[in-house]
């Protein structure tokens, strides 16, 4: 019987998981570690409230959970609990899923005062996130910026601006509806350094900005290159530029109190305030011949008491494992022997969902090749690692555990949303009755 050990339970984990329960059938058994008793890392913690539909891939990860050879043991933080070595020393392989929760630094002076916030704060604050629940990100003031030109920074600008009823059907928590409907934010302006054809937005989130009940987007139509340079874009990227030139041609609708403004070749440089972030001091750029911003010189403030950078996110190290660009050095996934990464752990913060799978199989395929399917091995596995666990001191929880507290989390919705999430591990461990 092989052992196999995916930390991490975020879709790079569960794709994992799956790839190497088909490879092995009965002859392994796969443990999925996470630090927290409910799995699904970025899709439950990440993943924007208000895309209920995105979140639906969870449904094929609870069958891999569900399936003989696999088990999920939560509450187990790897590198603090339990050692990379002593996984290793317990399991044939053990395969990273970890992700990569932190925020990128903006390095601008300014960065540290109170009111500017990463996007894994505020994201993680509206998502549930217990390290992010005492978050309380500053909604008293009417200007709020949004830092970087991605998809995670259009989530940040979009959930500042709904209603309360746009949340009808959302799982946003509690206390980031309240706070948000209660905010007294008007305009959210979102600051790239470069120009629309080089945005990282979704024609999908984009087109969902035109149609928010009480904000516009605004975005200056002299941004733009001439319209048949939009030719030579992918088709994706086409159709966001299609989708941003058709905001630039609409009016703000004046009976929408809110608006979102696309400010384009915009580099921040320090954000400045007494004592607070109440502005952005910004330069102003230009494209040079590689497509790459560069000054000009010119300056001006964009006022702002909320400061979200959105500029991407990097991996913690665990241990002295090699490391390097906010990620774990690999070769096609595999740091060392029986040692693997996958996901933003392997890849860093890009793609969707969906691009988590490819790496998860590839990784199963060098593990099997590396150990064929009837090749002995005699570790000890899961009962191992719980023993030391347990002489820890770690409280590790499992399937059912996780499964009673999503039935506590269903039970305790409001009404039009699927469910009411725990914000805080003790509340978590309370339901279990530990
Ligand atoms: C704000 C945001 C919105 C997004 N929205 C979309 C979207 O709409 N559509 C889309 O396709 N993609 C979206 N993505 C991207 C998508 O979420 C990622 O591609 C995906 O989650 C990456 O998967 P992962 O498994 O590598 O990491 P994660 O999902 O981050 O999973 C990592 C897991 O590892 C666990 N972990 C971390 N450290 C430890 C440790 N030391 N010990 C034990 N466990 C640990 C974490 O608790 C977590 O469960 C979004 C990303 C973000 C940040």
């Amino acid at each position: 019987m092989r052992h196999f050990a995916v930390i991490g339970s975020g879709p790079a984990g569960f794709y994992t998981a799956e790839a190497l329960e088909k490879a092995y059938g009965d002859a392994a058994r796969i443990d999925i570690l996470d630090r927290y008793p409910v799995p699904y890392g970025l899709i439950r913690f990440g993943v924007a409230p208000d895309h209920q539909s995105l979140k639906a891939v969870s449904k094929r990860y609870d069958k891999v959970a569900e399936s003989a050879g696999v088990d999920f043991i939560g509450n187990v933080t790897v590198g603090r609990d339990v050692s990379i070595d002593e996984l290793l020393e317990l399991y044939d392989a053990v395969i990273l899923a970890i992700g990569a929760p932190h925020d990128r630094k903006l390095g601008i002076p300014g960065e540290d005062l109170p009111g500017v916030v990463g996007s894994a704060e505020f994201v993680g604050w509206y998502n549930g996130h217990p390290d992010f629940a005492d978050l309380d990100p500053p909604l008293s003031g009417t200007c709020a910026a949004v830092i970087g030109n991605g998809n995670v920074a259009l989530d940040c600008a979009r959930i500042l601006s709904k209603t309360r009823s746009e949340f009808e059907g959302s799982d946003i928590v509690g206390h980031a509806l309240d706070a948000l409907d209660a905010s007294a934010i008007r305009t959210v302006t979102i600051l790239g350094r470069r120009g629309p054809h080089q945005i990282a937005m979704t024609p999908k989130e984009l087109g969902e900005l035109g149609h928010l009940e009480a904000a516009s987007p605004v975005v200056d139509v002299a941004d733009f290159p001439p319209s048949e340079a939009d030719e030579a874009l992918e088709p994706g990227q086409r159709k966001s530029i299609k989708i941003l030139r058709e905001f630039a041609a609409t009016p703000p609708d004046s009976a929408k109190p809110k608006c979102m403004v696309f400010d384009f070749f915009a580099k921040p440089l320090r954000i400045e305030g007494d004592g607070k972030a109440e502005k952005i001091v910004v330069e102003r750029t230009e494209l040079d011949d590689k497509g790459a911003a560069r000054g000009t010189g010119e300056t001006y403030e964009v006022p702002a008491s909320l400061i979200i950078s959105a500029i991407g996110y990097s991996t913690q190290p665990i241990g002295d494992l090699p490391f390097e660009g906010g990620k774990f050095i690999n070769e096609g996934g595999r740091i060392a022997e029986r040692l693997y990464a996958v996901g933003w752990a392997r890849r860093g913060p890009t793609g969707t969902i969906g691009t988590n799978r490819p790496d998860g199989y590839e990784v199963a395929d060098l593990i099997a090749s590396a150990m064929p399917l009837g090749s002995a091995g005699d570790r000890a596995g899961a009962g191992g690692l719980k023993r030391l666990l347990e002489d820890r001191g770690v409280m590790a929880t499992d399937y059912d555990d996780w499964r009673k507290i999503e039935e506590t989390e269903v039970a305790n919705a409001r009404p039009g949303s699927p469910r009411e999430k725990f914000v805080r591990i003790e509340h978590w461990l309370d339901t279990l009755g530990r």
